[in-house]
């Protein structure tokens, strides 16, 4: 049965919830908001079946690898690509898989701009998948539908983090010649009870109930991307990433979930899905003739079926092939494992006896003795050299 002994054992997958044969596991939030499951050791049998399909538990390195190619690239359609996140490549893959009369699994907003994962088989439905939403999602019952579409014969693109891809595929137990998978490069995800919470603050203040949001807007450009939330009495909040708090407290490593700080699923070379795809930030660098600030995806190609569907997909895009280390340094956060700021559980603590976050703004800056070790850091290293 599973057993969670810390957080940062459980990244709120799911797979153990739909796969338990008794339904005695409940996935319940805590203070911060994370999933976690909850067992009713009454109805359980033991069976074991939990365990077998936890990401965590069974992170695998696959065997037969070849080196994942890279692709810079964007969406010929201006319109896709500045409704996107990054370059408009998730819409392209997704309508591939609509034209073979597929159904293509994504994350959507609830009512109160929580998050959880839908499928969509309609090219309205799909807009809503589209763009980065910057919270958990729930997978909810999507994997068993899944599975079902995949034994009924019917084609499924199921996209999400890459510890929601190990696990369906966990889930599913065997390869199926029509489920194609993506996934995202992926920072790590911030509490939802955070979110909540600033939401509801911005609700406040500008008296009146959220009817958008965009995490990813381009209104400043692509590289200052800006969070937007549009109110039902006609005003709008706009701030960049370097302004707007709950980005800050997100890009700062205080609000993540605790198995994003010993992220198992980051490493590209042994990725389940069948493409990753993200922001090609530093493109303007090394490739400006594919840097227009309307966004650029970095594309990441780990099998034979992923690269068919990428090439038929690519018939509207602007692409060129790159090195991986060059578009995506391993020093990359979506790379590697971040660090949880120093104040992580100060912050939490204070959080959890109900401070604005106009209060926990504080935490963000770094202990003195953090800041006097690490410029003392600096200076060795820089003696060293
Ligand atoms: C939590 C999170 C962290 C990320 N961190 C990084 C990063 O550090 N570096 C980087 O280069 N890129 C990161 N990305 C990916 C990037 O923001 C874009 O999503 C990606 O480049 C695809 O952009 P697009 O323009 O092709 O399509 P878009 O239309 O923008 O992407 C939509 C896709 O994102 C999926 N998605 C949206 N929200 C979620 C969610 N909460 N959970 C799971 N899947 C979701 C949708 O299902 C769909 O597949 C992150 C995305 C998320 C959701
Ligand atoms: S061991 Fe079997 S019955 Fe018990 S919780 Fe796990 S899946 Fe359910
Ligand atoms: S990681 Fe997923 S499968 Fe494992 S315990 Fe957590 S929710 Fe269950
Ligand atoms: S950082 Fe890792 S564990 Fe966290 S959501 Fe992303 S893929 Fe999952």
């Amino acid at each position: 049965m599973i057993q969670i002994s810390k957080p940062s054992e459980c990244c709120g997958c799911g797979a153990c919830t739909i796969k338990c044969p008794k339904n005695c596991i409940q996935l319940k939030p805590d203070k911060q908001g994370f999933l976690y499951p909850s067992v009713d050791q009454e109805m359980c049998v033991n069976c074991g079946l939990c365990e077998k399909v936890c990401p965590i538990i069974n992170s695998r390195e696959l065997q037969t690898k070849d080196a994942p190619r890279a692709y810079a690239a964007y969406a010929q359609n201006s319109d896709v690509r500045i409704s996107s996140s990054s370059g408009g490549i998730f819409t392209l893959l997704a309508r591939e898989i609509l034209d073979q009369g597929g159904c293509v699994f994504g994350v959507v907003y609830d009512e109160d701009f929580s998050v959880h994962h839908i499928g969509a088989d309609r090219l309205e439905a799909l807009e809503l998948l589209k763009g980065s939403k910057y919270i958990q999602s729930r997978t909810e019952e999507t994997f068993s539908q899944v599975k079902k579409m995949l034994d009924s014969g019917k084609t499924v693109l199921y996209s999400g983090v890459s510890c929601q891809i190990s696990a369906l595929k966990l889930y599913l137990g065997k390869d199926y010649y029509n489920l194609y998978t993506v996934d995202v490069l992926c920072h790590g995800v911030p509490s939802p009870a955070l979110w909540k919470r600033y939401l509801e603050e911005k609700e406040k203040e500008y008296s009146s109930k959220a009817k958008f949001v965009n995490f990813r807007s381009k209104d400043f450009g692509w590289k200052k991307f800006s969070l937007k939330i549009e109110f039902e009495n006609g005003k709008v909040y706009i701030r960049d990433l370097d302004e707007d708090l709950f980005m800050r407290f997100f890009l700062k490593n205080i609000c993540l979930r605790p198995s994003c700080y010993d992220c198992q699923f980051k490493n590209i070379i042994n990725r389940q899905s069948d493409i990753t795809i993200g922001d090609a930030w530093g493109i303007d660098s090394h490739m400006p003739d594919m840097d227009d600030d309307k966004g650029t995806s970095v594309v990441i190609i780990h099998s034979n079926k992923g690269d068919k569907w990428f090439r038929q997909a690519a018939k509207e895009t602007t692409i060129k092939s790159c090195e991986l280390d060059t578009i995506l340094p391993p020093t990359a956060d979506s790379r590697k494992s971040v660090k949880p700021h120093p104040n992580r559980k100060k912050f939490f603590r204070h959080f959890a006896q109900g401070e604005s976050t106009q209060q926990l703004e504080r935490f963000l800056r770094f202990p003195l003795m953090f800041r006097i070790k690490r410029k003392a850091k600096n200076i060795m290293k820089k003696f060293s050299r």
